[in-house]
């Protein structure tokens, strides 16, 4: 059965904790058929990390793109090389040369912070505003769709995954109507959205997004929906793809995609 992971960090990314080698070998013994890398570009040049953190480096592209299409002819998985852009709008110059920097198969979009606030992993949610930074985090993402450049918008409530660490609940419904009308611009302009899977074994407990947001998607025209563990070691490549897989077929999807050059290919689930 097609099993696709579209969403996985290794050594080419600041806060990968697999080899490359690793990755793939993995993705053949839990019998996915194929796999798309997705390593980290960061629009914003370190201006989220607080003071006395070890910068994050910039993605090698040559190395990293010239490793996995040796990969390619190792493995019966198919390899897709994609890049996550985040924060776009926060260094649209610098996005624009990551976006032409290769031949990407696929480019997801996020946001991990809102302008002059520390990613949302550095927050102390205890000592914040959740509402206000809620409220700014789906305007910013609003415009980074409105940017756009990118296939597939991963992780719509990014900041659940600390807040709920944090041992905090935040009730999403009060952002509805911002939620919706993201999920409206990305349909309208056959922006995907993605089911990411790291949170479901996690607090949260459940995919981001979830299936009412799904099903919104679809009532507002969406139709492509891409699926990702966010994998950033090797034991949680696959993660959570199966059971992403059902709950989409119950917000009334029958196919996902994964994108080659860019382009989407559909899969029936
Ligand atoms: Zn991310
Ligand atoms: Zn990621």
């Amino acid at each position: 059965m097609f099993k696709a992971d579209c969403h996985i960090h290794t050594e080419f990314s600041f806060d990968g904790h697999q080899t490359a080698q690793e990755a793939v070998r993995v993705a053949e013994k839990v019998g996915l058929t194929e796999i798309t890398i997705t390593e980290h570009c960061e629009c914003n040049d370190n201006a989220a990390l607080p003071p006395g953190e070890e910068p994050w480096t910039d993605l090698d592209v040559a190395a990293y793109t010239k490793t996995f299409e040796k990969l390619r002819e190792t493995t019966p998985v198919k390899i897709n090389i994609g890049i996550e852009l985040g924060q776009a709008a926060q260094g649209p110059e610098y996005a624009k040369k990551m976006v032409s920097a290769y031949k990407w198969d696929f480019i997801l979009g996020s946001l991990h912070n809102v302008r002059n606030e520390y990613d949302f992993c550095y927050i102390d949610y205890k000592n914040n505003d959740i509402k206000k930074l809620f409220t700014e985090y789906f305007e910013q993402l609003y415009e980074t769709v409105m940017l756009g450049g990118f296939s597939s918008l991963t992780h719509l409530y990014y900041p659940v995954r600390y807040i709920y660490r944090a041992g905090l609940t935040v009730d999403l419904s009060a952002f509805d109507e911002q939620i919706h009308a993201i999920l409206e611009l990305c349909a309208k302009k056959d922006i995907g959205l993605e089911i990411n899977t790291s949170t479901l074994d996690d607090k949260f407990a459940d995919f981001v997004p979830g299936l009412k947001y799904a099903e919104m998607f679809r009532a507002l025209g969406g139709k492509i929906i891409t699926v990702g563990s966010d994998a950033h070691r090797s034991q949680r490549v696959g993660l959570g793809i199966s059971e992403a897989y059902e709950m989409i077929k119950r917000a009334g999807f029958s196919e996902i995609a994964t994108f080659e050059n860019r382009i989407p290919v559909f899969h029936k689930i």
